[in-house]
């Protein structure tokens, strides 16, 4: 596979905002973030809303600046690269955004839309542009005589598919994709995935998924990393992060996802959070999970958790793995099981 590797290493976004009429605070959206993205790969980024996943996908476009870490895709360092540099490096990162209609210019056919990225990154023949155009039309599955129409004439499923084509018609070796279904309904969704799927097989990009459905990013990602104000809490292949979560705040995302048998669903294990995800301008000492976690210890308040490897290559940062119960690794769910017996 050719292409790039995104290197994300220590990511910290941090934005000051006012707290007074002369006041302002640090808010750390992205705390130290690390993850890698291979050619070909999908990276799954899960969490609540508020949990710092769409900015970490900016601070990748450069759309935020990162306040420290690196971002490097291939040889290239994209914070240290000029606007110049950056508008020639988005023929090769592309992004999809949740609501498709507010990312297509109302104004604009659907033709005049999909040469525009063309018109900005290769010269081509008017001809040869319009080619590839109906093309890439026919790849997420649109006949190329829609081409002449205007975006509020397809419904929101087409309208992702048009942004999809939007993003993939220079075939860009990275797809940021934030949140891309969470506004369409469930079949639309399966086929939105599908059609993803499809053209990762085709032209090999790599995609950056994010959603707050664990459900949903398991299905489109390779490998999966859970966040929770501001930082990664578990990494790891997305069959082990779904089926045996060993971080608490995992299982908990995992245990509200309902199952179709309700006999199955009965019988589940489940994590129910209490109070809300504090905020990032005052998080909470040592693990910032500690406030809603059911299995918080002392130390919890005291010791940030170090990352402690787990099955499959990945890491997951709860004192549960060394302190307490010592689960070495293994799922955070027999846990659960003990409490529900008692
Ligand atoms: Fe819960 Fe402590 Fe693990 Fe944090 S470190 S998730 S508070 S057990």
């Amino acid at each position: 596979m050719t292409g790039r590797t995104l290197t994300v290493s220590d990511l910290s976004v941090t934005f000051k905002v006012p707290t007074g009429p002369f006041t302002r605070k640090p808010l750390h959206a992205v705390d130290r973030v690390s993850f890698e993205i291979a050619p070909g790969e999908t990276l799954g980024l899960v969490g609540e809303s508020g949990s710092g996943k769409s900015t970490a996908g900016q601070a990748i476009l450069q759309l935020n600046k990162p306040s420290s870490g690196k971002i490097q895709f291939g040889d290239d360092d994209l914070a240290q690269l000029s606007k110049r540099q950056m508008r020639a490096m988005r023929r090769n990162i592309q992004v999809v955004f949740q609501d498709p209609y507010s990312s297509l210019n109302p104004s604009m056919r659907i033709l005049q839309l999909l040469e525009e990225p063309l018109k900005l990154h290769e010269s081509l023949d008017a001809d040869v542009r319009r080619e590839r155009v109906f093309e890439t039309l026919e790849m997420v599955g649109l006949r190329r005589s829609l081409a002449e129409r205007y975006p509020h004439e397809f419904s929101g499923g087409q309208r992702q598919r048009i942004a999809i084509a939007r993003a993939i018609i220079s075939n860009p070796e990275l797809v940021i994709c934030d949140e891309p279904v969470s506004a369409l309904d469930v079949s639309t969704q399966s086929q939105i995935i599908n059609l993803m799927r499809d053209i990762q097989d085709k032209i090999g990009t790599s995609y950056l998924f994010i959603g707050h459905d664990l459900a949903v990013v398991r299905l489109m990602s390779t490998r999966t990393a859970v966040m929770y104000l501001g930082q990664i809490v578990e990494t790891g292949p997305s069959a082990e992060v779904y089926e045996r979560p060993t971080h608490p705040y995992t299982a908990a995302l995992n245990s509200a996802i309902p199952v179709p048998d309700p006999e199955l669903q009965r019988s589940r294990q489940r994590i129910v959070l209490s109070g809300d995800q504090p905020s990032p301008l005052d998080p909470p000492s040592g693990c910032r999970f500690r406030t809603r976690c059911p299995f918080a210890m002392e130390i919890c308040a005291e010791v940030e958790p170090p990352d402690f490897p787990i099955p499959g290559g990945g890491v997951s940062r709860c004192h549960l793995h060394v302190e307490g119960p010592k689960l070495g690794g293994e799922s955070v769910m027999q846990l659960i099981g003990k409490q529900d017996a008692l």
